[in-house]
């Protein structure tokens, strides 16, 4: 994976003129306001869309434990960040449940002063011993990735022998421990997407907010084809003809409708036919530390190499500011320009 810039280079790319005050700003006048952080690269779970089992079967190369970063120099990248104007942070993988007592990285980053949110995103498979210690340290909110409430489907959607009843209860847990839940289904033309009403039920049974994500062509092993995108505008009108819809607005990536009837609320994040590029105040942090400015950009920032350099906060700060300062990413209004067939990584080691 080819590093944008060296430490020198980074560092000597701040650009005064951007910073107003409020935090960086990048080339199209984006904020700094979401960090999603990447805690492990390693799953239990084999999404064909994020990472199939032919590409990450058992003699798979996951990212060795020294090369992972540490909780302390997270909480340091998270610092920084957070005095450049992030308020928000996501924890994410592969599946960030895996990696051992997450919930004393979570304590440290909600005592983070700046850091207004702290939501973590989940297969939910670990999830039903894990809720409360979680709640307990300080996360604010949850999101748990169901594709299907069929138990076959749901399994061969997740290429894993784990039972839906086990993920079921890992979201249960989460609400007994007081966490709000979201439920993020990515939804297929012919794959899953006849289950759509069934998982709207479900959430709007339990008081969730559910999420339909448009299937995008991230990486480059998922096979994607647009034909197998259902547009949200589509998934409403279904929602729409059954269950009655009021738009709310818009929420960082999400279009969010409430329910007429009152029962809460649902959410559209539509990439590939409504890009939001304009408003993406996004940054991701993989776990062994490369700064990527958009899901799709093909090389990531090494910040690693500038905190194992002996960098002081100041210089980790300008680090990061300086990279943020030179983003010009669009790539879903861009999409389809040749940009699909770009070595982009994959989702798994991004944290989506
Ligand atoms: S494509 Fe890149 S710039 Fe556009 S919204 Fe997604 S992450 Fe942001």
């Amino acid at each position: 994976m080819g590093c944008s810039g060296t430490y020198d280079q980074v560092m000597d790319a701040t650009d005064p003129l951007r910073d107003n005050g409020i935090g960086a700003l990048d080339k199209l006048s984006r904020p700094l306001r979401d960090l999603r952080v990447s805690v492990t690269d390693r799953c239990n779970f084999r999404c064909p869309y994020c990472m199939p089992r032919e590409l990450f079967g058992p003699d798979h190369a996951f990212l060795p434990r020294s090369e992972l970063l540490s909780f302390e120099e997270i909480a340091r990248l998270v610092r920084a960040f957070a005095s450049l104007g992030v308020s928000k942070v996501r924890l994410t993988g592969g599946e960030p449940l895996l990696r051992r007592d997450l919930h004393v990285l979570v304590a440290t980053i909600a005592a983070t002063p700046g850091i207004e949110d702290l939501a973590l995103t989940t297969n939910g498979s670990l999830l039903a011993n894990q809720a409360q210690a979680l709640s307990d340290a300080g996360l604010k909110r949850i999101t748990v990735s169901l594709d299907s409430l069929d138990p076959e489907r749901f399994r061969a959607l997740a290429d894993t022998k784990v039972p839906l009843e086990t993920v079921l209860g890992g979201i249960a847990a989460a609400s007994a421990a007081g966490l709000p839940v979201k439920l993020n289904t990515v939804l297929r033309r012919g794959v899953n997407d006849n289950g759509l009403l069934d998982l709207v039920d479900f959430a709007r049974a339990r008081g969730h907010t559910l999420r339909v994500i448009e299937y995008m062509d991230v990486g480059t092993t998922n096979g994607w084809v647009r034909d197998e995108v259902v547009p949200s505008a589509e998934v409403r009108e279904r929602v729409h003809a059954v269950h009655p819809l009021e738009p709310i607005g818009d929420e960082g990536t999400a279009e969010r409708w409430r329910f007429a009837d009152g029962t809460g609320e649902m959410g559209f994040v539509s990439s590939v036919s409504k890009p939001f590029c304009a408003t993406c105040t996004r940054a991701r942090l993989t776990a062994v530390g490369e700064l990527f400015t958009c899901l799709f950009a093909t090389t990531g920032t090494d910040l690693r190499a500038v905190l194992r350099s002996g960098a002081t906060d100041e210089e980790l700060t300008a680090a990061v500011r300086g990279r943020w300062a030179i983003r010009d990413d669009r790539y879903s209004e861009q999409r389809g320009a040749g940009a699909t067939d770009l070595p982009k990584p994959e989702m798994s080691y991004l944290g989506g």
